[in-house]
């Protein structure tokens, strides 16, 4: 398993390359509309998950090997809450040494009420925290959090980030059909978001698997509703339907697993990816990644997805496959 991939094209950050400290689902959050599955167990405890050595010499390796302008950002994110690796801070101190690229994290925010943690984050040119509820009882329904990251400590810890920290800070608000996406709810978040004074608000919606399968984007009147209520700061991030690279050092399959553990993929990605690193037949090469036992197919949405095979998604629809192409599927080899 590498913890360096990427880059993935992402419309605020260009091609980001993800550095992922954290095994899969390690996580004090367990949101309902997670596109990683649910987060069994619960895991609250901060620790140097994987060596931090072991992850500064893989992503040195590759920037090394980087062509050129290949990649816009460094960005902590992946397969959990990457601030529950306690090696954070030294690793973005060692980013910031290894490159001139601007660092950004993607986290939940959980823990910013605990100083040691935002001192952590400091040096990041953007941090992109979780702000979905504007109260406590939504924060409870939608992130199903550990009883230690309690919604009044959230907020707080983001208020206090602002504070300590001089790079941009962008709020992310997941926006859910029926759960926060309602005059009051957004009215709720508006008075916690005039307190934290984020740089910006990015509304983004559940394009990718949801954990849960009644998670369901808003409607386009709830999305206006939501940028006029939250004002000028607030835009809504539409998903970048843009071309993957892949690092394949040896193995394509292993590759493509690594890369759906931490961003699930359509099928129609899977297969633009294949076709574009390997002549042999699509059929025989996904078959092929299927066997690996690293990968399974879901349906959200009425779209098959690809992701982790030990990533849990309860109640997955009765037309989950684990072997989704035959020969004949995609007119013989
Ligand atoms: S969306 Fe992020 S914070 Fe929520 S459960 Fe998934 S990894 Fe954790």
């Amino acid at each position: 398993m590498t913890t360096i991939y990427g880059p993935v094209p992402s419309r605020r950050l260009g091609l980001s390359l993800g550095i992922d400290p954290i095994p899969l689902k390690t996580c004090n959050w367990n949101c309902v509309y997670c596109q990683l599955g649910r987060s069994t167990p619960l895991v609250n405890e901060r620790r140097e998950w994987i060596p931090t050595a072991a992850i500064m010499a893989e992503l040195a390796a590759v920037l090394a090997n980087a062509p050129p302008d290949s990649i816009d950002w460094i960005t902590f994110v992946g397969s959990g809450e990457p601030t529950l690796h306690s090696g954070l801070g030294e690793m973005m101190r060692q980013v910031k040494q290894m490159t001139a690229l601007p660092v950004g994290l993607i986290t939940n925010g959980a823990l910013f009420y605990r100083p040691e943690v935002r001192r952590d984050v400091l040096a990041a040119d953007a941090i992109m925290p979780t702000l979905s509820a504007g109260s406590a009882e939504l924060h409870h329904l939608l992130h199903r959090h550990h009883p230690d990251v309690s919604f009044a400590c959230h907020v707080a810890g983001l208020i206090a980030l602002r504070r300590e920290f001089t790079g941009q800070l962008w709020l992310e608000l997941m926006l859910i059909a029926g759960m926060n996406d309602t005059v009051a709810a957004l009215t709720d978040i508006a008075r916690i978001v005039a307190q934290i004074k984020p740089d910006e608000i990015h509304i983004t919606l559940p394009t990718r698997p949801p954990a849960e399968t009644w998670v369901a984007p808003p409607e386009e009147e709830a999305l206006m509703q939501a940028t006029a209520i939250l004002g000028e700061v607030a835009r809504v991030v539409h998903p970048l339907v843009g071309t993957f690279q892949l690092a394949v050092n040896g193995d394509l399959c292993a590759a493509i697993a690594d890369l759906v553990q931490r961003h699930p993929l359509s099928e129609a990605q899977v297969d633009a990816l294949l076709a574009a690193h390997s002549a042999e037949s699509l059929a025989v090469v996904k078959q092929r990644c299927l066997d690996s036992g690293r990968i399974r197919c879901i349906e959200r949405f009425r779209i098959t997805f690809w992701i982790a095979a030990a990533a849990h998604y309860p109640n997955t629809l009765h037309s989950e496959r684990t072997r989704p192409v035959t020969l004949e599927m995609q007119g013989g080899a």
